[in-house]
């Protein structure tokens, strides 16, 4: 994963120190000295995240964080605080502000870069959310979402999981305050028993428990589809980063130091609840539209009028924020003989499985779209061309590997696919270039021999070698 960091702070040798740190693991750093420049630089190259320094003359972080939140364009990119001050007023004062996280001077890397990296992944997800959610609005389907500010953030259902009977009675009082409703659980297994049902807005998990690992937790929720979604919050005990940083990593979204600061528990859930309640409604939007013309009705996936709406969007996007999108044009292999052998109701099968191996091998925020007949296409956003290959031929495997069941009376027949991949994200890069290029490359797998993968050379450099033999 890729992103764009803004380091700003108004000491030299401090960006110099965390520019250094992030580009060492392949981070790409923008750097600003200022609150006004740091603006700028926002507004211009949108940036993934910022980091931001709170203590600088003229306009202070606060004061840059409230203006990145309130502006339209730029309120949805992570802001983390970067501060000399421990002081729990401050950290509140900032969270009001809209920041999502503090990290303390001098920086901690194992704190930085998970956080760095938990951030970027969200802000991921949720711009796919937003993108697919304005193509949907274009066809006058649904209405849009509203901001993430605009969220009530009261009345919450929240499980707690912690055995201490002291501390769990502090974090309820605490959350009382905003009318949450909560229930508290002393083991992992209740904690995810009570968790599947569904219901809870936030799950609190305590990483001090006497006889296990709250982690668990953490990992057996992300792990289940329908606790995927839900926010979680760690506690931990100061100094016990490293345990953080790898709940950070296996998917906890926050986390909070003992001793607790009422104040700023309540500001972190807060945010918590905003951002679940947000996410619900573009995806509850989301899926209104789906039920509407722009599936295929056979397979469930995108048909070619959301793809000709999205991938023009997509692709101004990439443009713009100087990235690539990449798309796999696939098409099944000799699909006629099944027709003809097993019938048009077997060749149904046929389609339907091809679909669901392909959703099951790709990323969440990724799209699989009919073309039309048994020509599919996949869009990855925020991948190059050689994350594509590899991405392809995970796909021509999982699909090739094993014969598909079917209601035939052989049982199973093997089924295999021919992908071409094209990217785009240069100036002057179109959908129907893309498309083209992509369409040409499968064209070439075919031509050598089928069930196979053919990268289309980049628009500069033309054609194609002729094939062997
Ligand atoms: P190649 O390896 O070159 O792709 O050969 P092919 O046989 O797959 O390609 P061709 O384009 O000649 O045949 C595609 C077939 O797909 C012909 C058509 O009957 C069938 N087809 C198109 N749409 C559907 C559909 O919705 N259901 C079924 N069962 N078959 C379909
Ligand atoms: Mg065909
Ligand atoms: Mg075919």
């Amino acid at each position: 994963m890729s992103a764009r960091v803004l380091v700003v702070d108004d000491v030299l040798p401090n960006v110099k120190l965390l520019a250094a740190k992030l580009t060492r693991e392949y981070f790409e750093v923008l750097t600003a000295y200022d609150g006004p420049e740091a603006l700028d630089v926002v507004l211009r190259d949108a940036p993934d995240i910022v980091l931001l320094d709170v203590m600088m003359p003229g306009m202070d972080g606060f004061e840059v964080c409230e203006k990145i939140r309130s502006n339209p364009a730029t309120m949805h990119i992570p802001v983390v605080m970067v501060t000399a001050l421990s002081d729990a007023a401050d950290r509140v004062r900032g969270l009001e502000a809209g920041a999502d996280d503090f990290l303390t001077k001098p920086v901690n890397d194992v704190a930085l870069f998970a956080r760095v990296r938990s951030l970027v992944r969200l802000k991921m997800t949720m711009d796919e959310w937003r993108a697919r959610e304005t193509t949907s609005g274009q066809f006058g389907v649904i209405e849009p979402s509203g901001t993430m500010q605009g969220e009530a953030h009261d009345k919450a259902r929240i499980l707690i999981l912690d055995d201490s009977a002291l501390d769990l009675d502090k974090i309820a009082e605490t959350l009382k305050r905003d009318s949450h409703i909560t229930t508290g659980t002393g083991t992992c297994a209740k904690a995810l028993e009570r968790t599947q049902d569904g219901g809870f807005d936030l799950v609190i998990v305590s990483l001090t428990l006497l006889n296990e690992d709250g982690l668990r937790l953490v990992s057996q929720l992300r792990s289940h589809e329908r606790t995927r979604q839900i926010p979680i919050l760690l506690v931990a005990d100061e100094g016990d980063l490293t345990r953080v940083a790898k709940g950070l990593e296996l998917g906890a979204n926050d986390y909070v130091m003992k001793p607790l600061d009422r104040n700023e528990l309540l500001a972190r859930v807060r945010t918590q609840i905003r951002r679940k309640r947000y996410q619900d409604r573009l995806r509850a939007n989301y899926e209104q539209s789906l039920s509407m013309a722009l599936t295929d009705s056979l397979t469930g996936v995108f048909n070619r009028r959301y793809v000709s709406a999205h991938l023009p969007r997509l692709l101004d996007r990439a443009i713009d924020n100087n990235k690539a999108v990449s798309v796999l044009m696939f098409d099944i292999d000799h699909f006629k003989v099944v027709n003809d052998t097993w019938g048009h109701d077997v060749g149904d099968e046929v389609l339907v499985e091809v679909t669901t191996r392909a959703g099951r091998n790709l990323r969440t925020f990724d799209l699989v779209a009919r073309l039309g007949g048994e020509e599919f296409l996949v869009i990855l956003p925020d991948t190059d061309a050689e994350a594509a290959r590899i991405v392809a031929e995970r796909l021509r495997d999982r699909i090739g590997q094993s014969p598909f069941a079917v209601t035939a009376p052989v049982g199973t027949i093997p089924v295999t696919v021919s992908i071409g991949v094209a990217t785009g994200g240069r100036l002057g890069d179109t959908t129907e270039s893309l498309l083209k290029r992509a369409d040409a490359a499968l064209y070439e797998a075919k031509r050598s021999g089928r069930n196979c993968v053919v990268v289309s050379p980049s628009a500069a450099n033309g054609g194609y070698p002729p094939a062997e033999g």
